[in-house]
Formats: structure tokens, sequence, C-alpha cells
């Protein structure tokens, strides 16, 4: 049991320092592939970037391998992180579009053409846009899914760095990454991703509020861990009789979401009742159905917000049931009963 808090939250592990870092990602999902292509893109990426150097003072290939290194948290294919490890080099150094064809074929070609050309739209910064941004956006991406998942990466590892920037780009940076790439994540389906930038952009984008509302979460760190316990303790009591082994996790929402229901509903942070997620794991699918008729029994579900991802499973394939109930003390809580994820996965 544990509060998880913040881009703690999400799938992704420290960032990656060598290749050798990129390499040892990848082998915990494809233990039998060979990564002599990999080595490969990170060399002729290195080479072509020699002497170009980040906002950091870092050499610029720390963002390549950073971004290669998120696309495999996310576990994609290889094709995928040799382009991320490529993405920048056709748009910022000698290297052109026929090099990247001869030395990686057609598929990382057309990959990396894809990202290069999302790096040149103009987005149009207006909400009644956004339909057309996206419209550029999936155009751009071609036929080929797999060009906004590196661009999705990219900008990921742009807003990471974002205090490098200057102050006057941050809010501007974080306001566009709000409107176009977090949307956008969110319809991939690709919710860590979606989770951390909104945190990301609410922190360059609204600091004062970001801050205040950081100090407010801090505060009520000992009632949430109270509150927790107490929800644990209750479900633990009801499944007494029957044999269901299960683990619970209680975390706050992501921040973005409790402000934006601060603003919605012009309310404080203590008047959002509905700040705790929970995920009890067992071990198969009857145990969730179990699970949740003890809950259900035991706290009055809010209608409307069931969702049975086990007779309709998301495209991932994890097998989960979402519920929302009035809790103990009259409080709102969302609970996630699901199967242990055989990856280790909870989001993607
Ligand atoms: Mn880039």
């Amino acid at each position: 049991m544990g509060v998880e808090r913040l881009a703690e939250d999400g799938i992704f592990d420290r960032p990656v320092k060598t290749v050798e870092d990129l390499l040892n990602k990848i082998r915990k999902y494809l233990p039998n592939a060979d990564l002599s292509l990999i080595t490969r893109a990170y060399s002729f990426s290195e080479k072509a970037h020699t002497g170009q150097f980040r906002r950091s003072g870092e050499p610029y290939i720390a963002h390549p391998l950073s971004v290669a290194a998120i696309l495999a948290d996310l576990r994609l294919d290889l094709e995928s992180i040799v382009t991320g490890l490529l993405h920048d080099t056709v748009e910022d150094t000698y290297v052109t579009l026929e090099d990247v064809r001869r030395e990686f074929g057609d598929t990382v070609a057309l990959l990396v053409d894809g990202v290069t050309k999302i790096s040149q739209i103009k987005f149009r910064n207006s909400v009644e846009k956004q339909g057309e941004n996206i419209r550029k956006m999936i155009v751009a991406m071609g036929r080929d899914v797999r060009v906004v998942l590196v661009k999705l990466a990219d900008r990921l590892h742009n807003m990471r760095t974002l205090n490098h920037m200057p102050y006057e780009k941050q809010a501007q940076i974080a306001l566009e990454t709000l409107e176009i790439y977090c949307p956008l994540a969110g319809r991939m389906g690709i919710m860590s991703l979606k989770v951390e930038l909104e945190d990301l952009c609410f922190r360059y984008y609204r600091p004062d509020h970001y801050y205040q509302l950081v100090q407010h979460v801090k505060k009520t760190e000992h009632d949430t861990d109270r509150f927790i316990g107490e929800v644990r303790d209750k479900i633990a009591e009801s499944l007494e009789r029957s044999n269901v082994k299960f683990e619970i996790y209680g975390r706050s929402k992501h921040l973005w979401s409790i402000y934006k229901k601060m603003q919605s509903r012009n309310i404080e942070y203590e008047q959002v009742y509905d700040v705790l997620a929970f995920r009890v794991i067992v071990s198969n699918v009857s145990e969730c159905y179990e699970v949740l008729g003890h809950i259900h029994a035991m706290w009055k579900p809010i209608p409307g917000r069931f969702k049975d991802f086990i007779a309709m499973p998301k495209a991932n394939n994890y097998q989960s049931l979402h519920t929302t109930v009035i809790g103990p003390g009259g409080e709102r809580v969302e609970i996630q009963i699901r199967t242990r994820d055989k990856i280790g996965r909870a989001h993607v």
C-alpha cells in the first residue's frame, strides 16, 4: 500500500545515460531481439549530432537517446526506437532522408520523414482550431501510427527539460502541448503519457496555481494516507470469508485533473472530494467480479460510472472493472479492480 504521486505514477523509469541503459530496457521486453540495429542507429545519430548541444549544456545525443528510452518504456518495436534515435537527424544535421533509407531501410525512412513533417506544421493556437490541428497531425502521420508515438515521446522529453528554455517560451510551449499533444495522447489511449504531459504543462503554464496546489496536496497528505488505510481495511474485512488475495494501491489523481475540477466548479482544493483513486489487484477475472460485488454491497455505486473492461477489453488487453462509489465518510471514491498485468504495466 502507498500513495504514489505525480510523475512517479507513470510507467516511466529513471532517465537513461548511455546506449547500454537503453539496450537493457529493451531486453526486458524483447529478450531475443537482435539489438545491433539499435547500437548502429545510436552511433549514426551521435556522429550526426556531434558538436550540437542542448540548452542544458549536454551533448545533443542525450535528447534522441531519451526519446528512444520513452519509446522503450512504452514497449514499442525496434523500428520505432530507431526512429526515436534518428528523429532529429534529417531536420537538424547534414544527414539526408536518402542516407537514412540506405542505412536503415524504407520503413524507418518513412517514419523519420513523418516525424520531420509534423515538426514543420504550424499549429493554430486556439481551442476552435483544435480539430484542424489534429487533422494536420493525422495527415502528417501518413499511414503509420508510430510517427505520432515518436512525436509524443519527443514532446514529452522536451517538456521534461523545459526548465532550460527562456521563461517566455515556457508558457507558450506548455500551452501548445496542452492544446494539441495532450488530447492526442488521450485519443491514442496512452494515459500515462497524457497524465505526465498535463502535469508538466500545468507547471509551466500556470506556475503560481501549480505550486499552490502542490502545497495543498502536501498539507493533506496525512489525511490522505489515513483515508487510504480505512478503505483498505474495509475491503479486507469484507473479503475475510473468501480466499481472495488482493493488493490495494491508493493514489491522488494527477494535479491537472484536480485543478480543472476546481476551476469548472469554482471550488477550493478542500472541496474537491474525489481526488483519490484506488486500484485493487487480484489473480483472476472471477475474483474481479467477486471483489466488485463486495464493494458494491458495502458502498453505493454512482450510476453511470461503472465500466467493464473484462467483457469489453481495451486494445492492450488488460482486464479490469472501474467503478465509483460513495465510500467512507460519504466521499466519492474511484476504484479499479484488475488482474495482475503480465507485463506489469498499468496504463498503456
Ligand atoms: Mn526532438
